[in-house]
């Protein structure tokens, strides 16, 4: 069991959301130290937080609530926020008294932990892990575990594209999408450290092909914009 009265946080802020079908929309973001895996083109990893407990990790939501709102959603990222399961089992019914609802996003891999919270989220943004992209291992079949369970709730998905990127890997991954969930949207997201926003030609040419590749097994296929670099807000 994990800690379920306090856990490693790295910030809470209110800004609003940058990716996937949500953009635009106010949120509160509580980023969660820690992630299981070490993607090369990581911004957090490294990034120290603080323990704090539920009870301050409200009064923050609260203070933000009454500052920036009214917001639609609270934000749980990372790091990996599924590194803290019986956490986020006291956190997420807290935040639906408080008429918030719970977005998710995660790397789409520890799907035994996300069985556990899942009646208390209301929407999942998973990442598609790609080997080529990430320079770990390959997690198929634990993605293919992930979202047979994620489908339940309101889902979308993002996968990072680098110049690195596989087309064969790619291919596996869009078949298995289209066998589990062909509905979903997926966003193509061009992998920039930092506050880069426009990826290289040869980058964009790259995601372009891949959208054609794909889009006939999964209608939702998309480029993925970056809103919050846009506007340079964090
Ligand atoms: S899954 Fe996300 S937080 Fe974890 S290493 Fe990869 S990019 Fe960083």
């Amino acid at each position: 069991m994990t800690n379920p009265v306090s856990a490693r946080i790295t910030e809470i802020f209110s800004s609003f959301q940058g990716e996937g079908p949500l953009t635009g929309e106010r949120h509160i973001f509580i980023r969660f130290e820690s992630c299981h895996m070490a993607c090369v083109y990581c911004d957090e990893s490294g990034k120290k937080g603080r323990s704090m407990s539920l009870q301050q990790v409200l009064r923050k939501i609260k203070e933000l609530e009454k500052k920036h709102g009214p917001h639609s959603c609270v934000s749980l990222t990372g790091g990996e926020p599924l590194l803290y399961p019986d956490f986020l089992r006291k956190l997420c019914p807290a935040l639906k008294k408080m008429k918030l609802r719970v977005l998710l996003e995660t790397s789409g891999v520890l799907w035994r932990n996300l069985s556990k919270v899942l009646p208390c989220c209301d929407i999942i943004s998973m990442d598609l892990k790609l080997s080529s992209v990430t320079g770990q291992n390959g997690f198929l079949k634990e993605h293919e575990a992930f979202l047979k369970i994620a489908k339940r709730k309101g889902l979308y998905i993002k996968i990072v594209v680098s110049n690195d990127l596989d087309r064969r890997e790619y291919d596996a991954h869009v078949r298995m999408v289209a066998k589990e969930t062909p509905w979903a949207p997926v966003f193509l997201q061009a992998a920039a450290r930092g506050r880069r926003v426009c990826p290289d030609k040869r980058l964009w040419r790259l995601m372009e092909d891949l959208r054609r590749r794909g889009a006939g097994r999964l209608p939702g296929l998309r480029i993925g914009i970056q809103l919050h670099k846009l506007l340079n807000i964090t």
